[in-house]
């Protein structure tokens, strides 16, 4: 039997920590394949491993391809690509998710209990105050898919009073779950802690903004892992400015790197981080790509399928 070409088009840099991982993946999976970051002929590739950093945008030259491998949860920069003619499916790795859940619960932690005001720095500047309690403390997640899922139940855990958000209906344990534009105007102004976990979609393209942030309670927080264009930057920047939002922590932005210029860097209510909230791991994320290259080469259907007509 012929092997299966599965064509590595993630950044070229990243091959070498997914070439041995991703290579036992699939053949634990019993899938006889073959797996580089080249063919001499794309016509014999089956399946593309993608990342928007990677060496290819145009996919028309793999006429015989079966899918697309995401190795990003994130798929706006692929999912209105025209050469794109066969299922994608996004990326959903432990790894990522666990990433993604350490990096919210510390930064609703370092809000909810003020940790910056406990660092002392000048000597004899002792003042200790009773923290208060997760129970005590209002956390909404907009957005409750494999990332705001997995974050909002960590949150309830920890006790944190969780309602989340999403555009179908969802139920799930100890998060008080909303749904539809309706349910969003419901939670907002009882929101303390506002995490964005939603996609870029076009309909989800500035999602907070004025409307949304005059909605919410003075001194609120926000804190962005999900994408960019969520937020529309002058009206998150004339909330800040004006002290109604007490801090915002980006993590992703419309423009990345973030431009030098761009006032948020100086902006004391805002906390920056480069794009680090979560990161795939190859150590996990390889079973998920073997497992769909199983399924494809089985005729069973692949897990995580981006809905292109609504964006992930
Ligand atoms: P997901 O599983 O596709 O979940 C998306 C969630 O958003 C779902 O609950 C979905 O609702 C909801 N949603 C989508 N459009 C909506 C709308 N118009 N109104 C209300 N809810 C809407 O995605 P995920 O794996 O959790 O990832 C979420 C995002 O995190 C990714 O798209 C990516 O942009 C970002 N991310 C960031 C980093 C980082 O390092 N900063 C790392 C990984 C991912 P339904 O459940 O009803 O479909």
């Amino acid at each position: 039997m012929s092997p299966v070409n599965v064509l590595f088009a993630g950044h070229p840099d990243r091959w070498p920590e997914y070439e041995a991982p991703l290579t036992e993946a699939l053949a634990e999976a019993g899938v006889t394949a073959q797996v580089t970051p080249t063919f001499d002929d794309p016509v014999s590739v089956s399946y593309v491993v993608y990342a928007p950093n990677g060496p290819y945008t145009d996919l028309s030259p793999f006429t015989r391809l079966k899918a697309v491998l995401s190795l990003w949860a994130g798929v706006e920069d692929i999912v209105t690509n025209p050469t794109l003619t066969v299922p994608l499916a996004r990326m959903v790795d432990p790894g990522l998710t666990e990433g993604m859940v350490e990096w919210v619960t510390a930064h609703v932690l370092r809000h909810h209990l003020e940790t910056d005001l406990d660092v002392l720095r000048a000597p004899g500047d002792w003042t200790p105050r009773v923290p208060p309690l997760a129970r005590d403390r209002r956390v909404t997640v907009l957005g409750l898919g494999a990332l705001g899922a997995a974050s909002a139940a960590a949150l309830a855990a920890l006790g944190f009073r969780v309602s989340g958000w999403s555009r179908s209906p969802k139920s799930l344990p100890g998060i008080t779950c909303h749904f539809g534009p309706e349910g969003l105007a419901q939670i907002l102004n009882d929101t303390q802690i506002l995490v964005l976990l939603l996609p870029a979609t076009p309909e989800t393209d500035g999602i907070l903004g004025a409307e949304m942030l005059a909605g919410m309670p003075e001194g609120a927080v926000i804190l962005n892992p999900g994408r960019g264009p969520l937020i529309d930057d002058a009206a998150l920047l004339a909330a800040l400015d004006a002290g109604r939002i007490a801090h915002a922590t980006l993590d992703v932005f419309r423009q990345e790197p973030l431009p030098k210029s761009h006032p948020y860097w100086s902006h004391p209510r805002v906390t920056i981080t480069p794009h680090i909230a979560s990161a795939t791991r190859p150590g996990t994320a390889v079973r998920a790509i073997a497992e769909n290259v199983r399924r494809g080469e089985a005729g069973e259907p692949l897990l995580n399928l981006v809905d292109r007509t609504l964006g992930y």
